[in-house]
């Protein structure tokens, strides 16, 4: 595995790294000792094993799904696929969940579901089998519904899982009014909304904008204000590595580096993110990409090349001891989680950088399934009802003007200015608004207290407090 990105193994301690953070950061609340335990504790965890038949015979496969914190109902979280997952990491990033919604207000607990399995070892129809067995297992034991657990895509799982998963658990309710509302991340199609595939991306992307567009943090590292011109190396052209490097480039960002499995490729000048996803779909690999200067088979060198911001969206532990030292990057922004170990991170800080930590950097995600729970909660399309509305408004209001200035506006200026909002566009703006509220939160948590040292350690604090506020609310705790 030494010249691939490096994936988790049992060692990893990924659930503990979570609470040493967790532990750091409740030295700056106040709360008790045993309420502080059961926010971090993972309230249930739930390991099964089904069969499926596969050739002429049967494999027994392994899973899990565990609901981290009800203190908020439904829990929620993606369903990861791979044949790495093990319980240790399901319990992490169902602990990730947590603190992340509640770090951008979105009121759910955490989950999060494994599958043990290479999806790229199955058919589409034992890949169907699994999951709706899946579905099948969880329900029996009242671990998926619209107000228990809603489930989403993760690493290795996209569109077409979910709508298995919705469509079996619909079957097993018939009658369920809100039953869409079991999963989110479902075909547009299917109950599903504008907007989700890419929301990660776009969270991610809108959270290094925000970041560096504060003109004295950048001062501090060395870097000028704002996005344009800003390299960046990318690890994953997955969907969180491709929509970050596409909307970061959008929002005038260099795009110098790509990192994959097979290797990566570089480019001081910049990459054209669409053309080297292109050409990795057609080719089966971003190596041979004719814009880029340099290639690595060893797609760990493509993370040291120069750059000013790294975005790690592969999976976790990528940035360790082993390879800190010769990370150039002055702000690494954690696309996927637990990117950085905590003994890499406390170097990293060392030198001088900022790390926008992975509950908040990754949030656009679950905000968006936010988004798509409440449309199936409410059975109607954001804008529906308001949109013709708006527009009949615009058009009286430009005619009005027009008519008392006497200029007239041309029709792109008229067009742009009548036009109501899509779903799209709702959803965008809530993401956009979520994203920036969430950024200026944790960094006034830690300008109230510099003691706190760093934006991972004021997001937990933050969203520890929060937590505290909702099992206070439940009359649970003084
Ligand atoms: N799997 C994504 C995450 O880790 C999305 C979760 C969701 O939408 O519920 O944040």
């Amino acid at each position: 595995m030494s010249n691939s990105i490096i994936i988790a193994d049992q060692d990893t301690h990924f659930f503990s790294d979570v609470c040493q953070n967790f532990d750091h950061a409740a030295q700056f609340t106040k709360h008790d000792a045993g309420l502080l335990d059961q926010i971090k504790s993972c309230n249930s965890v739930y390991r099964f094993r089904f069969p499926i038949r596969k050739g002429n015979g049967f494999e027994v496969i392994d899973a899990w799904r565990v609901e981290h914190s009800q203190h908020q109902s439904p829990t929620k979280g993606g369903i990861r696929y791979s044949e790495m997952v093990n319980e240790d990491e399901v319990m992490a990033l169902a602990a990730l969940m947590t603190y992340k919604c509640a770090i951008v207000n979105v009121p759910f607990g955490g989950a999060k579901g494994g599958i043990k399995i290479n999806p790229k070892n199955y058919t589409v129809t034992e890949l169907e089998n699994i999951t709706r067995r899946y579905t099948v297992e969880l329900a029996k034991k009242n671990f998926i519904g619209p107000s228990i657990d809603v489930p989403a895509p993760d690493y290795g799982s996209g569109e077409r899982e979910m709508s298995w998963i919705a469509d079996t658990y619909a079957t097993m309710n018939p009658g369920q009014l809100d039953a869409m509302g079991c999963v989110t991340g479902k075909p547009i199609a299917l109950h599903g909304i504008a907007g989700r595939r890419e929301a990660t991306g776009r969270g991610v992307a809108i959270a290094a904008r925000e970041c560096v567009s504060v003109g004295e943090d950048m001062q501090k590292i060395g870097l000028t204000p704002g996005l344009s011109g800003k390299k960046v190396i990318v690890q994953g052209l997955g969907n969180v590595g491709y929509h970050s490097a596409k909307f970061l480039s959008e929002f005038g960002a260099l795009i110098v580096g790509i990192c994959e499995y097979e290797g990566a490729i570089y480019n001081a000048d910049g990459l054209d993110v669409e053309t080297v996803f292109l050409h990795r779909k057609t080719t089966g690999s971003i190596l041979g990409y004719p814009g880029a200067k340099k290639e690595f088979k060893n797609p760990m060198e493509g993370l040291e090349q120069p750059c000013d911001i790294l975005v790690p969206a592969a999976l976790e532990n990528q940035i360790t001891l082993a390879n800190i030292g010769r990370i150039q990057a002055k702000i690494i922004v954690e696309g996927a989680n637990g990117p950085t170990s905590p003994e890499a991170e406390a170097i990293f800080y060392k030198n001088g950088g900022i790390i926008i930590p992975d509950m908040y950097a990754n949030a656009g995600g679950v905000t968006v399934s936010y988004f798509e729970w409440l449309k199936n909660l409410s059975h109607v399309a954001f804008g529906r009802m308001n949109r013709r509305f708006e527009e009949n408004s615009n058009l009286n209001l430009v005619n009005m003007v027009e008519g008392i200035t006497g200029v007239a506006l041309s029709p792109v200026q008229r067009a742009s200015i009548i036009k109501g909002a899509s779903e799209l566009e709702l959803v965008n703006s809530g993401l956009e608004d979520t994203m920036i509220r969430s950024y200026h939160e944790i960094r006034e948590t830690l300008l109230n207290n510099p003691k706190i040292g760093n934006q991972r350690t004021a997001a937990f604090v933050g969203a520890i407090n929060k937590i505290a506020v909702s099992y206070q609310n439940l009359g649970v705790w003084p």
